[in-house]
């Protein structure tokens, strides 16, 4: 298709998309939508699911084995080869289908994350996934937003786009629509839109030119993958705990080889022992077991509304220490009603909730016709024309598209019968200046009957000061220091209510302006009046900061609000009582005091969303780990500073969506205190299970020395070893990963980010735990071996070992709490795993087939309860330790215990 549209007027690109401005219909997006595909730039092909196959033989213990089976063949030991082989496939089949799993499991999360686009269909805005949109669409980008595919300019407002990712130019010109030469390169085709660039100011209307794979970027790029899938610490951790494992088990080899040549055992036999000795000690199912662990605890954050972007914030929320949280939208519904005005020297109070425009004017009690009163009318008139949103009055439902400060203004236009349409239509827009935090205000300028007006909407104090005069009783008056003394003093009677206020203003303009810039309006302003506004808190805010703290972790307000204003919504959520300190107190502090004061700061208000990557560093720099909301394009850089960045998945932009390491669906402060909460669980999860394969591995390997160097003879077999460690320890762990949350999860104080899954209580668990099951096994084979022909006696001890592991199961659901406590039925999987690996082993001590494959032979039964009772013991003595010390295994395991 024709590539030079930037070289043609904005009717002709119209006109080649068959389309209006009032977008595609429903039919020409079906057609288009078949003809072109999805807006999709083809990725990395989906991994083979072959080579993920083949990637479970990628390592070192799988070596081992493979050496050991072709030994094994060689010295005429071909079952031992085969048993050896058909547990590898079965350990590469089980890490297959949970990789296969974890990773469709994540795939469903990213598309939850997909970005969405503002695009106009059939007349009407929709905000529809990117990857919906088609050539022709009238779609409307705002600062913040990703670009989501290519297209024409058709309005622009103050847009300037970065595009640096194509043109590699970081300064982001202003965009314009007027046809551009046609020879003119990508960074001078000012009237364009790419995919993947970012708006970083204003707004602007396009036409798509291209989507997908037919865009700039998908010529130029085969592969884009945002998401990174680098490894995180808590991998890392598992990786180096592999490698110090495989450390342990070569110097655990040269001992048994030394201890075997000194009791003069055969060199075949003591290869079969090292071997044993290298499978014990390596935790199989630990790397697969993890990444289940994560893939689950990670869908059980997104049912909560928190979609995990970057798997390191999985381990990063169970160390959080503090939540620094936006207020507007997180902490409060962002559905701002309009309750006070001051105008004209008197207060007005507004009736009515909702976008419906049902409720009245009152003043001192009384009904105002709001028909009759101008004063009224040019003050909502300048906040009706200075807003982008637009509301729908239904039969039975009102609704709002745009901004909810906007949407309370126009809801009270139209209960006094002035409706954006109208007003538009006899007002055209000409120019807008765009809403940033850092302004703080919106304008734009208007073709009206009296002229070209400039119509102002933003921060009170902010107004107050650009202004030179007042309405006053229908005129136009300077203002005097009192009556500025007065506006403050409303302002200020507003905000004790934990209103948001906002001023009107309006400033006539020359007529051959056509661009509004700030300076054309800063002292030149006429203040018309104030509006409260009113924005319900969340209901379960309160509830969540009071988990929050509960949990050790504080949370800190950070909004551009009025100060008062956001104390009033502080104290009206619980917020602990601290300190408030303004944006203009921040910029005087220096960075020292900051780091001293911030401990005793709750509230941070008019704040621009610059000061957050301060605030993230200055709580850095105490130790903290910080979790930090936003949503703006300003707030990324504080996004990626912090320890968890949190995205707003409804109301933020794509950049702030891209910077962060969590998205919530529902923009809600709960779901970040749900997903710390998720995460320690997560954690205590893996923990869980390290603690019941470390025990398992170093148990085998404490009880095959012992047993080589005091009795000569090994107690298990290296394919014992590998049942144990493949069929039962993979069918128990898994449910082990399941466990569900204590519900005690967050009261608790936060975990040390400088100690991982392993810390100085659980090694010691491990220790304990090894010790008494070696012991265990080494007894019973050591009387077994007077009382049964070896092979007997051998599978004994391999049933005792087996019986340490279905009790360990139970024991391993928690370090504190006794199973009687957590509800002995509450992990229903472990009942069912636990059964599975009982039927497992008395197939391989019973079936003959097996008995072959594994050497077992069939002890009497009445030994079973030996085999049993060893592993009750170790239940009953964790039992008593649990009920008599709760605690005993905690050192290191949170901040400051
Ligand atoms: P929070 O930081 O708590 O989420 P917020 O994001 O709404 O609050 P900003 O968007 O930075 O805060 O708004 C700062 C101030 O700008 C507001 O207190 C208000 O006075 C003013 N303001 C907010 N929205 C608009 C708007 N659409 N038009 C004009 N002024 C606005």
């Amino acid at each position: 298709m024709n590539t030079t549209w930037h070289s043609v007027s904005t009717s002709e690109v119209l006109e080649a998309f068959s389309v209006t401005m009032d977008g595609l219909n429903d039919s020409n997006v079906t057609s288009r939508q078949e003809r072109y595909g999805l807006n999709r730039l083809e990725t990395k092909p989906p991994k083979s699911l072959i080579v993920m196959f083949f990637k479970q033989f990628l390592n070192p213990l799988i070596y081992i084995l493979l050496v050991a089976a072709i030994v094994s063949v060689a010295t005429s030991h071909v079952i031992d080869a085969a048993v050896i082989l058909v547990i590898l496939l079965i350990n590469a089949v089980i890490g297959f289908i949970q990789e296969t799993r974890a990773e469709k499991a994540m795939e469903a999360l990213k598309e939850l994350a997909a970005p969405q686009t503002q695009v106009r269909r059939s007349g009407k805005l929709r905000r529809l996934p990117s990857g919906e949109i088609v050539p022709g669409d009238i779609i409307i980008v705002e600062a913040g937003d990703r670009v989501p595919a290519d297209a024409r300019l058709l309005e622009s407002a103050g847009l300037k786009v970065n595009e640096s990712t194509l043109t590699g130019e970081s300064q982001p010109g202003e965009k314009s629509i007027s046809p551009l030469p046609a020879d003119n390169s990508l960074a001078d085709r000012r009237n364009m839109l790419y995919l993947g660039t970012s708006v970083v100011q204003g707004r602007g209307v396009a036409v798509v030119t291209g989507t997908g794979m037919g865009t700039e970027l998908g010529r130029i790029t085969s592969s884009l993958e945002s998401i990174d899938s680098g490894l995180t610490p808590l991998q890392k951790s598992i990786n180096r705990l592999g490698k110090i494992l495989v450390v342990v088990m070569l110097g655990v080899v040269s001992v048994i080889f030394t201890v075997g040549i000194w009791r003069g055992l055969d060199t075949v036999e003591m290869f079969f022992l090292a071997v044993a000795a290298a499978v014990s000690a390596i935790p199989e199912g630990l790397p697969a077991v993890v990444t289940v662990v994560l893939a689950i605890g990670m869908r059980l954050m997104a049912q909560r509304n928190a979609i995990i972007r970057h798997l390191v914030a999985v381990e990063t929320l169970g160390s959080a220490t503090v939540i620094c949280s936006d207020k507007t939208g997180t902490l409060t519904m962002n559905q701002m009603t309009l309750r006070s005005l001051y105008y004209n020297g008197r207060n007005v109070e507004v009736t009515g909730e909702g976008y419906c425009p049902n409720g009245e004017f009152r003043f001192d009690g009384h009904r105002l016709e709001p028909e009759t009163d101008d004063s009224l009318k040019l003050l909502l008139t300048a906040g009706i024309l200075a807003s982008d949103s637009t509301i729908t009055v239904g039969e039975n439902e009102c609704s709002l598209f745009g901004d909810p400060t906007e949407g309370a203004i126009l809801v009270a236009g139209a209960k006094a019968n002035l409706l954006k349409e109208t007003l538009a239509e006899n007002n055209p827009r000409l120019s807008e200046i765009a809403f940033s935090s850092d302004l703080q205000y919106m304008a734009t300028l208007n073709n009206s009957p009296d002229g070209h007006i400039a119509y102002v909407k933003g921060a009170a104090e902010k107004l107050i000061e650009m202004s030179s005069h007042v309405w006053l009783r229908g005129k136009k008056t300077t203002v005097t220091s009192d009556y500025r003394q007065e506006l403050h003093q409303q302002v200020s009677d507003m905000a004790t209510q934990a209103l948001r206020v906002l001023a009107l203003a309006y400033a006539d303009m020359p007529r051959d302006l056509t661009r509004l810039t700030p300076n054309d309006l800063s002292g030149r302003l006429t203040l018309l009046g104030l509006v409260g506004l009113f924005d319900p808190p969340r209901p379960e805010a309160t509830e969540a900061i009071r988990q929050a703290t509960a949990a050790g972790i504080r949370v800190v307000m950070i909004t551009g609000d009025h100060v008062t204003t956001a104390e009033a919504v502080a104290r009206e959520i619980g917020l602990p009582v601290g300190k408030a300190v303004s944006g203009r107190e921040l910029a005087a502090m220096s960075d020292n005091e900051l780091q001293q004061q911030i401990e005793h700061i709750t509230v941070f208000a008019r704040i621009e969303p610059l000061h957050k990557l301060r605030l993230v560093q200055a709580l850095q720099s105490r130790g903290h780990v910080v979790a930090m909301t936003g949503d703006g394009v300003n707030d990324a850089p504080a996004l990626k500073a912090a320890d968890i960045g949190v995205a707003m998945g409804r109301s933020g932009t794509d950049v702030a969506r891209e910077s962060a390491d969590m998205v919530l669906t529902d923009d809600n402060f709960a779901s970040v205190v749900a997903a710390v909460d998720e995460g320690r669980a997560i954690f205590n999860r893996l923990r869980n299970v390290v603690y019941y394969l470390l025990s398992s591995n170093i148990g085998e390997l404490l009880m095959l020395t012992a047993a080589i160097a005091v009795l000569g003879q090994a107690p298990l077999l290296a394919v014992q070893i590998l049942w144990i460690n493949v069929m039962t320890d993979t069918t128990i762990t898994i449910p082990l990963g399941l466990e569900p949350k204590s519900g005690d999860e967050l009261n608790h104080p936060p975990r040390s980010p400088k100690v991982g899954l392993l810390y100085p209580g659980l090694i010691l668990r491990v220790a304990y735990t090894a010790v008494l099951m070696a012991a265990g096994v080494f007894l019973v084979f050591a009387w077994a071996r007077e009382h049964m022909d070896i092979d007997e006696a051998r599978t004994l001890a391999f049933s005792t070992m087996i019986a340490f592991e279905w009790f360990k199961g139970f024991i391993a659901r928690s370090d504190e709490k006794s199973i009687f406590r957590l509800g002995v039925f509450t992990n229903r999987w472990l009942l069912i795993a636990v059964g599975i690996a009982i039927i497992l082993q008395l197939l391989v001590v019973y079936s003959p087939f097996l008995q072959t494959a594994f050497h077992t032979a069939p002890f009497e039964p009445q030994y079973w309860l030996i085999a049993v009772g060893a592993g009750l013991t170790l239940f009953v003595i964790e039992e008593i330790r649990k009920i008599l010390f709760p605690l005993a295994f905690s050192k290191g395991k949170w901040r400051r215990s």
